[in-house]
Order: structure tokens, then sequence, then C-alpha cells
């Protein structure tokens, strides 16, 4: 715990679709269809913007693959098709034509993530106790940043007490 673990998968295209869609496959091993888009007014206010991703199941049959990818390029700029169809009821159909398919749900998404505290405090108690009265001496203060979120969490010398026990 005492290093961070960090996962580099090089870019290659600059488009952000395509680097996706590489990151999956390179990172996670997921097949991944990604379509980005934004459509942008004359006057420079955005009309629409959004995409698609989707991931093969293991074992997805290629033909069905294809068949996605052949619907998904059919559909034509995906900013265009968001703008005109706000819901996946909308979509699906075109982006799931010819294959059988069933919606098992829907959700919006948002930024969120799952750190608190409490939490990084219980991360850090899994350090000895030299060690965190080390980095409380070397800093002044014990100060964790979550890597996903950038939120800051500092801990007071009672904190630290509570780490120990
Ligand atoms: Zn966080």
């Amino acid at each position: 715990m005492k290093q961070p673990f960090i996962g580099r998968v090089p870019l290659v295209s600059g488009e952000i679709a395509e680097d996706l869609s590489q990151y999956f496959y390179m990172s996670e091993q997921v097949l991944s269809l990604v379509s980005l888009g934004v459509l942008v007014d004359t006057d420079l206010t955005i009309l629409a913007a959004g995409g698609l991703l989707i991931q093969a199941m293991p074992g997805a049959r290629e033909d069905l693959l294809a068949k996605l990818e052949n619907n998904v390029l059919n559909m034509g700029a995906i900013s265009e098709v968001i703008k005109n169809h706000k819901r996946i009821e909308d979509i699906a159909p075109q982006v799931m034509k010819g294959v059988e398919y069933y919606i098992t749900g829907e959700q919006n998404l948002q930024f969120k993530c799952n750190c608190s505290r409490e939490r990084l405090a219980a991360i850090l108690a899994q350090l000895s106790d030299e060690e965190l009265d080390e980095i409380y001496a070397a800093e002044g203060k014990l100060e964790v940043c979550c890597n996903f979120c950038n939120e800051f969490y500092e801990y007071t010398p009672d904190d630290i007490k509570i780490m120990k026990k």
C-alpha cells in the first residue's frame, strides 16, 4: 500500500473513442466499441454530446460483434443520433438491429467516488505505528489524496492515535 498502483496504456491515435477502445482491450482484455461525438451549433453552443460504449461478454460470437459494429457505422454521427433520441429505448433498436436483445436496466451516469475519510483512515491504519509517526514527522501532517477523485483528507494526531490501535 506504500506505492500507488499505476496502469498505463499508450495512446494510439489521439481520437478519444479509439484510445478508449484500445484501453479497454489492453488493460481489461474486453473487446469494446466506443463511439463519441459532440454536435456544435453555428453559435458554438453544444446541441448534443455523448456516446456509446458497447462491450463484448466473454464468448461473444464474432459475427454478432461485426453486425453491431456495422449497425453503429450505419447510424451516422453519434452526436446527431443523441440529439434526436434521448432514451436508450430509442437508440438500442438501431444499435441492435438484427440481434435479439432485451434491456436489463437503465441508469443515469454520474461521477462518484467511493472514498471517504473513514475508508482512507482504515487503509492508513495498515501502516505500522513507526511509519505513521515517520510520515507525520516528515510532513508535519498526515494528509492523503484519493487517486481517483483528488479529494484530500487530513488526519490529526488524535486520528493517528486511533489508527495505531
Ligand atoms: Zn475519491
